[in-house]
């Protein structure tokens, strides 16, 4: 069992304990707070719970539906629609318009309305 906390964009930071077999993720839960730790390694705040989310991430992870390259939406979106591409596509077609937009609208554009705008056009 690792512990460790949750590397997703949240704000919440909880701690993790993630058990792992033979290499493999095989369960992920909450991290109660543990007085004895000298590290304080767990969080407060969220002592002894996770969302649903991360607690079932090992089968996303290892789902065989789990999108493993790049895909670039061919349709209007929600037609799901895409044709594969490789990550040196992806990647200069995402450096391509960054540049644009920086020349568009400056250096200082939104860049989250900027990935929403990528995915919606592209
Ligand atoms: S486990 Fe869920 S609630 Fe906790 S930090 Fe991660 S995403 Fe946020």
């Amino acid at each position: 069992m690792v512990r460790t906390a949750c590397p997703l964009d949240c704000p919440d930071a909880c701690s993790l304990e993630v058990t792992i077999t033979s290499g493999w993720i095989t369960k992920i839960d909450a991290s109660p707070v543990d007085a004895s730790l000298v590290d304080a390694s767990s969080n407060p705040l969220t002592d002894g719970w996770i969302c649903k989310k991360v607690k079932h991430h090992a089968d996303r992870v290892y789902s065989p539906e789990r999108i493993m390259t790049p895909l670039i939406r061919t349709g209007k979106k929600g037609s799901g629609e895409f044709r594969r591409a490789s990550w040196d596509e992806a990647l200069d077609l995402v450096a391509k318009r960054i540049t644009q937009s920086i020349a568009d609208y400056g250096p200082r554009f939104d860049f989250a309305l900027f990935i929403q705008l990528i995915v919606v056009k592209t």
